[in-house]
């Protein structure tokens, strides 16, 4: 045993080391690198296997932290919903579109954007999603951004940010795949609670939350055929979200932990660092885990996801205490990561959790 596993190890130490010498050689590394290139561009062609190519209403978590912690492997707040043919992003944080970009995600199938309230964590990846919807994708008009009032302001202040971008990049790729008619954004203003959206078979929900002093702030509700997903928006327990929720399929509630910011909370004030106010300010205006699970119950959902995490779990003791004692309120939950992928089939009632990949 002892002398196969010697040969083994020699065998592996001398492949290694050819392996070294070999990408010395520019040959090689051209070799490696057409292989790389022609994996990722068939990769982009073949679009994420991974999004269901039959009818369903999916809802993807593209971001799951809040602003107060950042893991390095979660994005700030995103949640693509893909309800048939078509694609909706609602709120677009800090590295979200990173991880669309990642995921090979169809740019071209993104029909709107909606955005619960302004945020910069639900708002601050708005211009690259913009790009990416713009070149090459034969995007027909400006980008459709529904939110509350304000979006209109937001909308134009990144098409002055951006103006001279969309006239360079007119300028080097031309008409066909930069044209500059299409550029910028349509913001729609959401008044009140309403039907904001109606075509392809989907009915889009928006209602008021409470995450005073930011009024209004929304949460949607998408009803695809005879499936349904609910986002809350960043809400404390709101009687407003379990009346919109009632009955749907799936809820994706908002959850901070306050015992964890506790734990933060003494450890900075150890460290001397002037962070009260900030700790204060945070307990009394987002919706606690076991909260959210009464939401659930109350509103008999079939399945939680807890996204919008604050602040956002890193490893799985932080998991642990994120979801403590959740199970017995509302035992159907799931603690979203970057990629969380929630599929409903039409006319079914099965609800698959799975994780989208590259
Ligand atoms: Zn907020
Ligand atoms: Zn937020």
């Amino acid at each position: 045993m002892i002398r196969i596993l010697k040969h083994f190890l020699v065998i592996l130490i001398t492949i290694s080391i050819a392996a070294v010498i070999a990408f010395q050689f520019t040959a090689v590394q051209d070799l490696a690198a057409k292989l790389v290139v022609k994996a990722q561009v068939q990769r982009a062609i073949q679009g994420n296997t991974k999004i269901p190519d039959y009818d369903a209403l999916s809802a993807v978590t593209c971001g799951t932290r809040s602003p107060i912690a950042a893991p390095p492997d979660r994005a700030e707040t995103c949640t693509m919903i893909i309800a048939g043919e078509h694609i909706y992003i609602v709120d677009v944080g800090d590295g979200s579109v990173v991880n669309l970009r990642n995921w090979n995600i169809p740019f071209n199938k993104i029909k709107a954007v909606f955005i619960t309230h302004m945020h910069s964590d639900h708002i601050s990846d708005l211009a690259d999603l913009h790009l990416l919807t713009w070149i090459g994708t034969e995007r027909a008009k400006k980008l459709d951004v529904y939110g509350p009032r304000g979006i209109e302001l937001v909308t134009k202040g990144f098409e002055m940010s951006y103006k001279h971008d969309f006239l360079y990049r007119n300028m080097h790729h031309g008409n066909i795949l930069a044209p500059l008619e299409v550029t910028g954004y349509n913001p729609i203003t959401v008044i009140q609670e309403s039907i904001v959206f109606e075509e392809n078979d989907l009915r889009v929900t928006a209602f008021t939350v409470n995450h005073s002093p930011i009024e209004p702030a929304f949460g949607f509700r998408f009803d695809y055929k005879d499936r349904s997903i609910v986002i809350s928006g960043d809400t404390t327990i709101n009687d407003n979200v379990i009346k919109n929720a009632k009955n749907a399929d799936v809820l994706i509630h908002e959850a901070q932990s306050n015992e964890m910011v506790e734990l933060a909370r003494k450890e900075l004030e150890l460290n001397n660092q002037i962070t009260e106010k900030l700790f204060e300010d945070i307990k009394d205006y987002h919706t606690t885990p076991k909260e959210a699970a009464r939401v659930a119950k109350k509103a008999e959902v079939d399945h939680l996801v807890l996204n919008h995490l604050s602040p956002a779990p890193d490893g799985y003791i932080a998991e642990q205490i994120f979801t403590r004692g959740l199970s017995k309120i509302f035992p159907d939950w799931t603690l979203a990561e970057d990629g969380t992928m929630v599929i409903l089939p039409v006319n079914s009632e099965k609800i698959e959790i799975t994780k989208i990949s590259r």
